[in-house]
């Protein structure tokens, strides 16, 4: 069962800043955290997406870069049955700890943004975290 759920108001909320004018769609972002984050072929916790469509000759491309937005009211926070997703008072990250989490990807399947990613070799759901372990963050 979900867990009752009260929204954090953090102190602060950080977040990404990505100028899409600026971004040839490269995805060595992409590729540098999967590197720093150690993930296997598969999960990606920044994701370069390339969208077409139309009609020739009323055709159009864009790119979107995204990782975990750390919402303010997450989608994904409530639907974990062992609370193993929280966030943090301090600055607003939204985390999962991955000694609680069981994958049940119930997370995965409630974020509108596809943020939380299967990891098939660790057998649970990871995502972004702002590299709060990393050293970035306290
Ligand atoms: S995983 Fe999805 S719902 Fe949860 S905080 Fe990140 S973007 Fe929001
Ligand atoms: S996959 Fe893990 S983090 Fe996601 S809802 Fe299930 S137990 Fe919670």
């Amino acid at each position: 069962m979900a867990q009752t759920y009260e929204p954090v108001r953090p102190a602060k909320q950080l977040g990404f800043v990505h100028n899409n004018v600026d971004c040839i769609g490269c995805r060595a972002c992409e590729i540098a955290c999967k590197d720093k984050n150690g993930l296997p072929p598969g999960p990606r916790f920044r994701r370069v997406m390339q969208i077409e469509g139309g009609l020739y000759p009323d055709v159009y491309a864009y790119k979107i870069n995204m990782s975990c937005n750390h919402c303010a009211e997450p989608a994904c926070l409530p639907t974990c049955p062992t609370g193993a997703i929280w966030k943090r008072e301090s600055d607003g990250i939204v985390d999962i700890d991955s000694t609680l989490c069981i994958g049940c990807r119930r997370c995965e399947a409630a974020c509108p943004y596809g943020a939380p990613q299967w990891n098939p070799q660790a057998k649970i759901v990871q995502k972004c975290n702002m590299c709060r372990r990393n050293r970035c963050w306290p």
